[in-house]
């Protein structure tokens, strides 16, 4: 079956300035300055495999306009715009918050960034696209209401779920974060939100340090809403696809979304270098058509999926190609060249200790019934 599946991109998202860092350490520590982590390079080789590939001129092209301060300050204070807009009005740029350098211009970019992800549900939603991925920069999933952090300036794809409760009627909407890294700002903004559901699927104790753990599970109205799924570094992906199988679909179903987000990191890859997990291609194939399937039970199949991490730049493009080609139900020609070496990574298959974590993550779904 084939699907309309929206694509977000603009040549702009990869002139958004991190500037001259030894991975994430500025100059003046005691290393060379280097390529910032938070680089082009995965994004635009995404982009361009899609070309390559020849699915590219299948996607329907959804063109991104910036977000409106009206939408940003649905998720952040005013005093934050404000400041990120000063600094980057400056010829020096500034930084947002815990380890968020930008340079002059990055306030416009990211303001296009989470319009891109507006645009994408707004595609969804009047039916130009069955679903749909934004590939935008700079990410989102863990800037916070009153601070930037971890490269991401706005909440990209919080403030595209406020878009759809508040501007388009939606009643309830879920984030499936499979991002290396906690979704912290996703889970800040709707902690006491009933009506979004904000799981995270992610490496324990990776980033941010002390956040995400199993135990946070959203406070007030929004308590039980919230559910973090914290897996021990060297998962691989019959973890993943067990986690998706015994609490994400299920969580989901007991949940009924009208949409379904996905912050979308690619550093749950092996060889990532800022995580330590083992997932490949044939395993992001693999969770997209789960999600596919419950979305097709639950929302009309509407999943919107906005870019996140992922930093290995010679395997996430292929990483980003199986998700393109699920969403869309459109099997390239490209054969992922990575796969034999990643499936024949030890320890692939479920593993005992990961299994507790995930028996834990169980008992979670009962706040939900
Ligand atoms: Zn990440």
């Amino acid at each position: 079956m084939t699907r309309k599946t929206g694509f977000v991109w603009h040549e702009i998202y990869m002139w958004h300035d991190t500037g001259t860092h030894a991975g994430v350490l500025p100059a003046g520590n005691p290393i060379q300055p280097g390529i910032h982590a938070e680089n082009p390079e995965t994004k635009r080789r995404f982009k361009n495999l899609l070309e390559v590939s020849g699915l590219y001129e299948k996607l329907v092209h959804i063109a991104p306009r910036p977000a409106t301060d009206e939408e940003i300050l649905r998720v952040h204070t005013a005093d934050y715009i404000n400041r990120l807009k000063q600094e980057s009005a400056s010829p020096r740029g500034g930084d947002a918050g815990l380890l968020t350098p930008f340079g002059p211009g990055s306030f416009e970019i990211a303001a296009l960034s989470a319009g891109g992800v507006i645009a994408a549900v707004d595609a969804v939603l009047d039916g130009r696209a069955d679903n749909a991925y934004a590939l935008v920069r700079p990410p989102g999933h863990h800037a916070e209401p009153d601070m930037g952090k971890g490269f991401c300036l706005l909440a990209n794809a919080a403030i595209a779920g406020r878009h759809a409760l508040a501007a388009r009627g939606l009643g309830r909407i879920a984030y499936v974060d499979w991002d290396v890294h906690h979704g912290n700002g996703t889970e800040r903004v709707f902690w006491e939100d009933p009506r979004a559901l904000t799981i995270s699927i992610h490496q324990d104790r990776n980033f941010p340090p002390d956040s995400g753990d199993m135990s946070d599970i959203g406070g007030g109205a929004g308590e039980g809403y919230n559910i973090n799924i914290p897996l021990p570094a060297g998962t691989g992906v019959g973890a993943y696809e067990a986690t998706f199988d015994r609490v994400v679909l299920p969580a989901l179903r007991a949940f009924r979304p009208d949409m379904i987000f996905v912050p979308s990191g690619f550093d749950a890859g092996a060889h990532d270098p800022l995580g330590r997990m083992m997932m490949h291609g044939e395993g992001y194939r693999s969770l997209t058509n789960k999600l596919l399937g419950v979305a097709d039970e639950l929302c009309g199949g509407r999943i919107v999926m906005s870019h996140e991490g992922g930093y290995n730049a010679p395997t996430v493009p292929f990483y980003g190609l199986a998700v393109m080609e699920a969403l869309s139900g459109i099997k390239t020609e490209v054969e992922d060249p990575f796969m034999a070496l990643l499936e024949g990574l030890g320890g692939q298959e479920l593993q005992p200790h990961q299994d507790e974590v995930i028996r834990a993550a169980e008992t979670l779904l009962e706040r939900l019934k």
